[in-house]
Formats: structure tokens, C-alpha cells, sequence
């Protein structure tokens, strides 16, 4: 008769629970996608209503997505709106919020008002970087986080890949601090909208 000895009943477990963290790692990756699902903006220009209280930084981080989409689509994807705020697509606005963040209709406690799709909320000290990448997740980028973040609180995740780790104003794996926009955003861009 076999017995399973003690080392053999080990291995066993061992194998067992290096499946558990494949199965685990690989259903992670298969929910990741660089685009927040429904939250991607229609085909056409989305008016934008900018906070009087704030400057030409807001129109330059807006102009900044507008070149990449005119380059690629032929229209830009925002344009300054100058009527009631309601009435916008998106509403960027400073209200003494403590940071810079941004809330969409892809989000369980998010609540539209009027036309608004998303609501940029802008800190105390107004970062060119960390805007761009909120127009960003306005327009329905997901971040790119390393595999071993917690992905919970992000918008939407991506998992930066050690080959390829995307160079993106979206990613959390490359620090550096451009503002403008790099070829793997222009990628991006490029496969936003099917054509
Ligand atoms: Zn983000």
C-alpha cells in the first residue's frame, strides 16, 4: 500500500498554491485594459466649461489632447465652453478641494449633473502634469500601475509591463515628469476610436 509521506503531502501543497497565484495573477491581468470601459467619450468635440478663478493652464492641458486628436482624427476632442456650466460635457472647477482628482459617470458615486460626463476637481496648487493626466481619465485612459499595486482606488488599471512598460502621462511605473505627450500616448490615441 502507498503512503503519502509528510515531504510528499508538502509538494503537493507547494503546487497547489503556485496555481492559486497564477490563476490569482492571471485573472488580474485579464480584467486590466488601458481604456476605463464605458467611459470612453464619443467620436466628436466634448465641450468643456473651465472655473473662471483659473488660468490658460487649463486650456494648454486641453489643447494638449486637441493636438494629438486633430493629428490622428482630424477634430479636436475638446473645445472651451462659455455658457452655463450644466450645460457642458465636462466641467473642470476648483472649490477648495485638497487634490487634484477627477469623478465620471463610470463611477459608482458619481452624481451627473446637467450635461456633465465628468468633473475635473482641481487642489490648491494646480499641477500642468497631474491635470493632463486627469483629461486623461476624462477621455477614458486607465492608469498603468505595477503588477504588485493594489489596484483598488484607481481609475480604471493597466499593469505596466516589464518589456514594455508603456511611457505614458497615465503610467504610475515612470515617474518622469513631462507634460507633454509620448509616442506609447499617441498609440494610445491612435486606437481610441476604430477608423
Ligand atoms: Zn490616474
Amino acid at each position: 500500500m502507498n503512503r503519502v509521506s509528510p515531504l510528499n503531502l508538502i509538494n503537493i501543497g507547494l503546487g497547489l498554491l503556485l496555481w492559486v497565484v497564477i490563476i490569482f495573477a492571471g485573472c488580474r491581468v485579464a480584467d486590466a485594459a488601458p481604456y476605463m470601459g464605458d467611459c470612453k467619450l464619443a467620436a466628436r468635440t466634448h465641450t468643456v466649461s473651465i472655473d473662471p478663478v483659473l488660468g490658460i493652464e487649463v486650456v494648454n492641458a486641453l489643447n494638449t489632447w486637441n493636438d494629438a486628436f486633430i493629428a490622428e482624427y482630424g477634430f479636436p476632442v475638446f473645445a472651451v465652453h462659455y455658457g452655463e456650466w450644466q450645460e457642458a460635457d465636462v466641467l473642470i472647477t476648483a472649490h477648495g478641494d485638497t487634490q487634484t482628482w477627477v469623478n465620471t459617470r463610470c463611477k459608482s458615486n458619481y452624481v451627473q449633473r446637467g450635461n456633465n460626463l465628468a468633473v475635473v476637481h482641481i487642489g490648491p496648487e494646480l499641477n500642468p502634469r497631474w491635470l493632463t493626466h486627469e483629461i486623461g481619465h476624462v477621455l477614458g485612459f486607465a492608469d498603468y500601475i505595477f503588477p504588485t499595486t493594489d489596484p483598488r482606488g484607481f481609475d480604471g488599471y493597466d499593469i505596466c509591463q516589464p518589456a514594455s512598460a508603456p511611457i505614458s502621462i497615465m503610467s504610475y511605473c515612470w515617474q518622469q515628469n513631462p507634460v507633454v505627450l509620448l509616442p506609447d500616448d499617441y498609440a494610445l490615441i491612435r486606437n481610441y476610436w476604430p477608423h
